[in-house]
Order: structure tokens, then C-alpha cells, then sequence
């Protein structure tokens, strides 16, 4: 009898005869790793590589997420159906719910699940395709009429009786014009024509759960009763192959996790994040709002919206001055030339508006601020003695995003970063590497976010011909940063090949207060600029030297950041950054003197106060203040006026008692000073 050698992930090697699965592999190590197994994943550790009944057939008809499979978890091998005959020398890894990679394909395999309870119900609708997404999966269909939610909650009725069946998801083999005659009797244009475009072999692949029959790669779960924690969410409309122009589908999306308990927290957080939503909050707490006259993208900052941003603004300008930078300002316009010796109007020409003819001349609205601060770099001869130069802008920049993409404060065509570029020498790159990565932490403890993730992009060292910059800058800039971030204990994650064509980068994403994480801090280097400006500084050796160059960013923009913030806080913002921090609130008009008085008091002890001198009931002044969010309501009346007290109310730890009003004014001014969150 044939055997094979299998490695599994301890080293041990087991001889098997060849076509032995995964599952029996598995049973045999334990009946209960063989009842958690989901799939496999192996590797060919000698001779060519043949993958059985796996993914090799055909390329994916899927969309990406289902590609990405292909190479899975430690980069290491392919994932494989647990029944798959293994006919290979081969590493085996027997997936459970604990490998990440595992529920991908589950969540695959709960996309056929839904096609096979929409097409139960609805036997004729037009099959598009079904990949797993980040939290679940889709499947798009064909469909005269839409699908209403009364429709989702009989089709997830019908998943579940259909996963209580426990079906086998089993994987066949066509010949490739038989494939296309299958579908075309069943009457699936879109499939026929995928089979025809995507399958490269003659033999095509596909996965049966039922009656219903998927053109699909794989790998799938062995049977539908592991999909236990699902619930459809929601239907949209989608292209066929994410086109304009072509076919609509119905694109039915469901979340699906393993445990109920999972997918309950999952949903949670999307209440949550409704919630905390800061378009809407924008609009109820009067921060800020976006003008169909002005135009989609473009932001206006109300007075509120104003001040806070007033608030983070001084906070950035004092750290920046503390920290060594200079604060510059440019144009917002310039002549279009600068763009080309940039070459932003090569590679970056579709995010950039058209440019603006003045005196037969063009002129470019910025789509960046490097190329300003660069010509105040050159403006004179820099000498070694000066470096390093660091020039900050809170600069506005407008690039075209498309309509479609736009959301809220997230994405918008005009925005201020809180740029900054650093100009120096080889050996100082560390030092400013580190005061960048203390500077983004500076801004998290400062604005309440504790948790965090790092990356580190390089380049593909494979193909140093796609990139700016010699070997020994990309070695040198890497390094500093890596260093950095080794020296400072930062966890982080480094990605090959990740890299913009001009230089490695460091990424900082905050994770918010629902866990959510946001692109906010960007340290990048630039091999390319200062090559194309001929940006030079006098050595120590009296000889012209090209200066290193980085870009930096930590908020990213005061747009993104501030909804950002208001997502985070929900709405309720600190005392330091509240635009009202205190709300005062008469019992009745006999007050109003004594109520005035504390007004005055806080306004002239500097803090942002205001009277609610309305003729309503306290309960309804109380739900006001608390809708807005203000951090304290200080409630007074005859009592207090007589002991010169205020009767405090927290906005979320409710009813604090009768404080004297120069305690609480103490007490608010080390809130405000030690910018509490
Ligand atoms: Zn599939
Ligand atoms: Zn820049």
C-alpha cells in the first residue's frame, strides 16, 4: 500500500496511506478535535505541489475576501476541505474555531447556506456570487421584486431549519462544458458566465449544500449545523461584478460569528455604534453640519463645533512649540507647476480638483501641504546647525472624493491636517522617529484613548526597482523606525511590501471606547521629494548633503479626528474641550438675580457657563442640559442663594448635593487644568 508522511504542527510525522483526509487524521488524534475540526490547512513538504480538491482548479468566482483564503495564517500552505484526499507529503493543520482562518470559511459556507434557503423560497431568482466578509458574509441575487424585511426573517427561518438538517456541503468536480450547461438549463446567466471566465482548467469546482449548486472553489465546513450564531442584517443594492451600468442585484448581508455570544456582542457594538453615530450627534448638539448649497464634503463648524476645535487647536500649537516645531503657514492655491516638479499631478491626479486658469497661468487648489513647506526649506541656504527643521501647519488641503464615499466628518473633500515635516540628517532620524511616536502617544493620554495598534510598512526588497530611494535609505529608515519602537516596548506588526513607492511608514491606529480602531498617526518617509526640489543643507564638512525628509501626521485631520472624538465620548465631551461646561438652572424667575451671579462668577473665573433662564420646570431644563451633554448643571434656588451654595448634577453620575460655589469652582478649574476625560 501507497503511504504519505504527515507533519503535523508538533513535528510528529504519521505515515498514512495515500487519500487519507484531514477528518480521519483528526479522528484519529481525538474524536473531539475531529468534532471541533472546520478544515485544514496543508502544505506539500516534497515533490510538485498537487492540491487535491482544493482551490487550484479553478481561480475563485468570488470576490477577494475569498481569495485572500488562499494563503492563509502564517502564510503557510492552503486551506483544504476536511474531506479532501491527501495525496502528499504534507504539514496538516486541523483547523478549529480558535484558528482565525477557520471562520472565514465558515462564514463562506454560511453564504451558500443563505443561496440555499433564498432559492427554497424563491426558486427563481438569478444567483450572483457570496464571499465571506469581516464579520459575516453576503450573497448577491436577481430579483424582480425586493426583498422585504418580512423576506429576511422567513429566509433566516429557513437558514436555520435548513442548518438544523445538518446537509453536507459536498464538493464536485465538471468538466468545464458541462459546468456551463448546468447553469445554463438551471437558467443562471451569471454563473455561466463566470464558469466561462474564471475557470482556467478543464476541470471546474463546486460545492452542493441541498439543492443548491455553487461554482466555488472552497474550501467549505464538512455540513451546515456548525453555522449556529447568524442573523441576516440588512439588504443593499450592488453591480453585477461591482460595475456601474451593470446588472443590479439585491445584496443580502448577514453577521455570523461562532458563538451566539459572540454575535451578540457584535450586535451590541453596532447599537453602540448607532448611538455614537456623529452625524447625528453633530446635528443634535449643534457642532457642526455639511450644506447641499455649499456643496457635498465641505464641512461647517458651528459655534460649538468651533470652539471645541479652537480648544484642540491651542492644545496642538502649545505642544508643538514645546516640542521644537516651527509653525508655518502657506497658500492654499499654487501654480499648478509645483504640482509636476512634486509629480502629485501624475500619480496623484485623480484626487486632486482641476486646476484654476489665472493670467493664462494654472494654479492648483493643495492637495497636500509638503510641497509649501518644502519652498520655506528652500527658501535660503540650511546649514547642518539648523537641523533638524521641523515645520508644522494646521493646513487645509481639498482633494476630490468621490459622492459615494463621502460620510459625515470621516471623508470629506476639504480638510486641515495637523501636518508637519521634518528635515534632517541621517544619523538624527531616530531621535526624531522616537519624538514622533511620543508625540502620537502624547495625543492619545491626552484625549482619552488607551489602547492602540502599530504597523510598520517596508518595502518589497524584492523589487527595489519600484520604489524611490537606495537600498541603504530604505535599510536605514526602517531601521530607525523599527528601533524606535523596539526601544519604547511598542507591540507592532510589520508588513512587507506595504509601503508607499517613497518610503517605509509607521501607522498608529486608536482603538476608541466600543473597540473599534481608527488610522489616525502617520510617520512617513520621503526618499522621493527631496531628490525632485533639490533640497540640499551645508555638512559639517562644508559639502552640499540632501536632507532626509518625513512627513507626519497625528490626528490625521481635525475633521476625522474631532468625529472621531465625538464618537468616542458619544457626544459627551470632557470638561476641558465641553463647550459649555457648566449649565445653570433657576428653580424659578425669583433666582434669576442670585443664578446671574453664579454665571458671572464662572465666566469670570474663565469657564464657559450659561443660564437656562426659561420659563419651564427644572425636569425638563435638567433633560435639556443632559441632552446636551454638559459636563454639570448647577441647580439654584432660594436655599442655595441664602448659603451661597449650588446644588450640583453630574451629566453621568447624576445628583452630587449643595457644594459652595467656591469649592465647585476649584474643583472644576483641576478638572479642567489636568484635561480629565
Ligand atoms: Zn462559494
Ligand atoms: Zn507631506
Amino acid at each position: 500500500m501507497e503511504t504519505i508522511h504527515i507533519t503535523m504542527p508538533d513535528g510528529a510525522i504519521r505515515e498514512v496511506p495515500l487519500g487519507t483526509t484531514a477528518a480521519e487524521i483528526a479522528q484519529q488524534i481525538s474524536p473531539r478535535l475531529a468534532k471541533e475540526a472546520l478544515v485544514a490547512r496543508i502544505s506539500p513538504t516534497a515533490g510538485p505541489a498537487v492540491a487535491p480538491a482544493t482551490a487550484s482548479a479553478n481561480a475563485s468566482p468570488d470576490a477577494s475576501p475569498e481569495a485572500r483564503l488562499d494563503a492563509a495564517g502564517n502564510g503557510e500552505g492552503f486551506l483544504v476541505d476536511l474531506r479532501a484526499p491527501i495525496d502528499h507529503d504534507a504539514r496538516l493543520w486541523v483547523l478549529t474555531p480558535k484558528d482565525p482562518d477557520a471562520i472565514q470559511v465558515l462564514r463562506h459556507s454560511a453564504a451558500h447556506l443563505l443561496a440555499a434557503a433564498v432559492l427554497e423560497l424563491f426558486p427563481n431568482v438569478k444567483l450572483g456570487i457570496g464571499p465571506p466578509i469581516d464579520t459575516g458574509f453576503f450573497y448577491d441575487f436577481v430579483r424582480d421584486e425586493p426583498f422585504t424585511p418580512e423576506d429576511l426573517e422567513r429566509i433566516e427561518k429557513k437558514m436555520r431549519e435548513l442548518a438544523a438538517q445538518d446537509i453536507p456541503n459536498e464538493r464536485k468536480m465538471l468538466p468545464k462544458p458541462e459546468a456551463i450547461e448546468l447553469y445554463r438549463k438551471w437558467n443562471q446567466g451569471f454563473k455561466c458566465e463566470l464558469v466561462e471566465e474564471k475557470a482556467v482548467e478543464s476541470m471546474v469546482s463546486f460545492y452542493t449544500t441541498g439543492k443548491f449548486i455553487d461554482f466555488c472553489r472552497g474550501p467549505h465546513i464538512p455540513s451546515t449545523g456548525r453555522i449556529r450564531a447568524f442573523k441576516l442584517m440588512s439588504v443593499a443594492g450592488a453591480y453585477w461584478k461591482g460595475q456601474e451600468g451593470n446588472p443590479q442585484m439585491q445584496r443580502i448581508y448577514g453577521a455570523c460569528f461562532y458563538t451566539q455570544q459572540e454575535l451578540d456582542e457584535y450586535l451590541h457594538r453596532l447599537e453602540e455604534a448607532k448611538r455614537r453615530d456623529h452625524r447625528r450627534l453633530g446635528a443634535e448638539l449643534d457642532l457642526f453640519s455639511v450644506q447641499e448649497e455649499a456643496g457635498p464634503g465641505l464641512i461647517f463648524w458651528h459655534p460649538k463645533g468651533a470652539l471645541i476645535r479652537k480648544l484642540m487647536e491651542d492644545w496642538l500649537r502649545d505642544e508643538l512649540l514645546r516640542r521644537g516645531y516651527d509653525l508655518v503657514v502657506t497658500p492654499h492655491i499654487m501654480r499648478l507647476d509645483l504640482w509636476k516638479t512634486s509629480g502629485h499631478t501624475g500619480f496623484y491626479r485623480d484626487n486632486m480638483f482641476g486646476p484654476v486658469e489665472v493670467e493664462k497661468a494654472d494654479y492648483q487648489l493643495k492637495p497636500m501641504n509638503c510641497p509649501g513647506h518644502i519652498l520655506i526649506y528652500k527658501s535660503r541656504l540650511r546649514s547642518y546647525r539648523e537641523l533638524p527643521v521641523r515645520l508644522a501647519e494646521l493646513g487645509t488641503v481639498y482633494r476630490y472624493e468621490r459622492s459615494g464615499v463621502l460620510h459625515g466628518l470621516l471623508r470629506v473633500r476639504g480638510f486641515t491636517q495637523d501636518d508637519a515635516h521634518i528635515f534632517c540628517m541621517p544619523e538624527q532620524i531616530e531621535a526624531e522617529v522616537e519624538a514622533c511616536i511620543d508625540f502620537a502617544f502624547g495625543v492619545m493620554k491626552t484625549f482619552g484613548f488607551d489602547k492602540y495598534l502599530v504597523e510598520l510598512s517596508d518595502w518589497d526588497a524584492a523589487h527595489p526597482e519600484n520604489y524611490a530611494g537606495s537600498a541603504e535609505d530604505w535599510g536605514r529608515s526602517t531601521a530607525a523606525l523599527q528601533n524606535t519602537l523596539n526601544k519604547l516596548n511598542v507591540p507592532f506588526k510589520r508588513i512587507e511590501g506595504e509601503a508607499a513607492f517613497y518610503g517605509p511608514k509607521i501607522d498608529v491606529k486608536l482603538i476608541d471606547a466600543i473597540g473599534r480602531p481608527w488610522q489616525l498617526t502617520t510617520v512617513q518617509f520621503d526618499f522621493n521629494l527631496p531628490g525632485r526640489f533639490g533640497l540640499e543643507y551645508v555638512g559639517e564638512d562644508g559639502n552640499r548633503h540632501q536632507p532626509l525628509m518625513v512627513h507626519r501626521a497625528l490626528w490625521g485631520s481635525v475633521e476625522r479626528f474631532f468625529g472621531i472624538l465625538i464618537e468616542h465620548y458619544a457626544g459627551a465631551f470632557p470638561v476641558w474641550l465641553a463647550p459649555v461646561q457648566a449649565e445653570v438652572l433657576p428653580l424659578s424667575e425669583k433666582f434669576s438675580v442670585y443664578a446671574n451671579n453664579v454665571v458671572a462668577e464662572l465666566r469670570a473665573a474663565g469657564f464657559r457657563a450659561h443660564l437656562d433662564d426659561r420659563n419651564e420646570k427644572l425636569q425638563a431644563k435638567i433633560r435639556d442640559a443632559q441632552l446636551q451633554k454638559i459636563p454639570y448643571m448647577l441647580i439654584v434656588g432660594g436655599k442655595e442663594a441664602e448659603a451661597g451654595t449650588v446644588s450640583v448634577r453630574h451629566q453621568s453620575k447624576g445628583d452630587l448635593g449643595p457644594r459652595p460655589l467656591a469649592e465647585f469652582l476649584s474643583d472644576l478649574r483641576s478638572q479642567a487644568d489636568s484635561k480629565v476625560i
